[in-house]
């Protein structure tokens, strides 16, 4: 079986790990937090002591780190002392520039990388139902598809070097304009008179329909499952909404692409989560739009 090292084992790291030592893999770990450590230890992960000791000899290292900060810095950390021949996948959810560098710290040292960002959230890493989105050449692709399928579900090569952040910061802007713009719809609706079910039983069979109202709806009711009937508790909570929408802004102001929803999207975000609700779910907006007041 597969050697795979394993960096960040934090909310989604830990599960994922958990699930490559369910699926028989030799599964070497690290984190900065040693409780995390320790429950990754629970779970049948080795533990290392340091990054580096965990990816010597493997054949597989898998990053799930906070932010494309950490990314550089740790494959700075850990490339030089990779098996070559290696493939090295980064799942963070991370600026395309960075994602770009640490392909190319890579292939500096000849290893296989691929930045594989996912969806599906902690429910997602848990279960093993993630989307991986991958961005790299065939050959990393080929050679991580069969790990990153013991994590997730649908598994995806978008393109080259950085085209899986790229389809996760598009993906998720949309998302967040169209959470955004349901929510209104219903803040409207409330105001005309119309019943939530009534507007969902049309909106989610017409032209309005999107995930945000048909699996995501963002008031109670109409999809029980969804975090409006569970007090807004995430499900994706908004502070990573905004993080996303803020790295599909830089992404926009560096290739030079105009997005003004998407861009008022991210204010909108930036302003629910300063009213002190970065820990609610991001459906959630929709109290903080109806507690505005009318501006015109
Ligand atoms: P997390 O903060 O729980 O985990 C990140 C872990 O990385 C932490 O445990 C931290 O200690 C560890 N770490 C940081 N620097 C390190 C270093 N130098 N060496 C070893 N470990 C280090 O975050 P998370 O929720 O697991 O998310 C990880 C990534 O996945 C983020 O980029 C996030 O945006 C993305 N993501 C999260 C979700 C979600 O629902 N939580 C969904 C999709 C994508």
């Amino acid at each position: 079986m597969t050697t795979i090292a394993f960096i960040g084992l934090g909310n989604m790291g830990g599960p994922m790990a958990a699930n490559l030592v369910k699926a028989g893999h030799d599964v070497r770990g690290f984190d900065l937090v040693a409780a995390l450590r320790d429950g990754a230890a629970a779970d049948g992960v080795q533990i290392a002591a340091s990054g580096t000791e965990a990816v010597k000899g493997a054949d597989a290292i898998i990053t799930m780190l906070p932010a494309g900060k950490h990314v550089r810095a740790v494959w700075a950390e850990i490339v030089p002392h990779a098996k070559s021949g290696a493939v090295i996948v980064d799942s963070s959810t991370i600026d395309v520039d960075s994602a770009r560098a640490a392909h190319a710290l890579a292939a500096e040292r000849g290893l296989k990388s691929l930045d594989a960002p996912v969806s599906g959230g902690t429910g997602g890493a848990k279960a093993g139902t993630l989307t991986f989105m991958c961005g790299g050449a065939d050959d990393a692709f080929a050679a991580a598809k069969p790990i990153l399928e013991k994590m997730g579900k649908r598994i995806v090569h978008c393109g080259g070097a950085g085209a899986g952040q790229a389809a996760k910061i598009c993906n998720n802007m949309i998302l967040g304009a169209t959470m955004i713009v349901t929510c209104e719809a219903f803040a409207l609706a409330e105001k005309l008179g119309l019943s939530h079910q009534a507007l969902f039983d049309v909106a989610s069979t017409s032209s309005g329909q999107s995930w945000s109202i048909t699996t995501y709806c963002p008031v109670p009711g109409p999809v029980p499952a969804s975090p409006a009937n569970n007090s807004y508790k995430p499900g994706f909570a908004a502070a990573l909404m905004l993080k996303d929408l803020k790295l599909a802004q830089e992404a926009a102001q560096s290739a030079g692409a105009q997005t003004p929803l998407g861009a008022h999207a991210a204010e909108l975000y930036e302003q629910y989560n300063s009213a002190g609700n970065e820990n609610a779910d991001f459906s959630g907006i929709i109290n903080y739009l109806r507690s505005q007041k009318a501006s015109r």
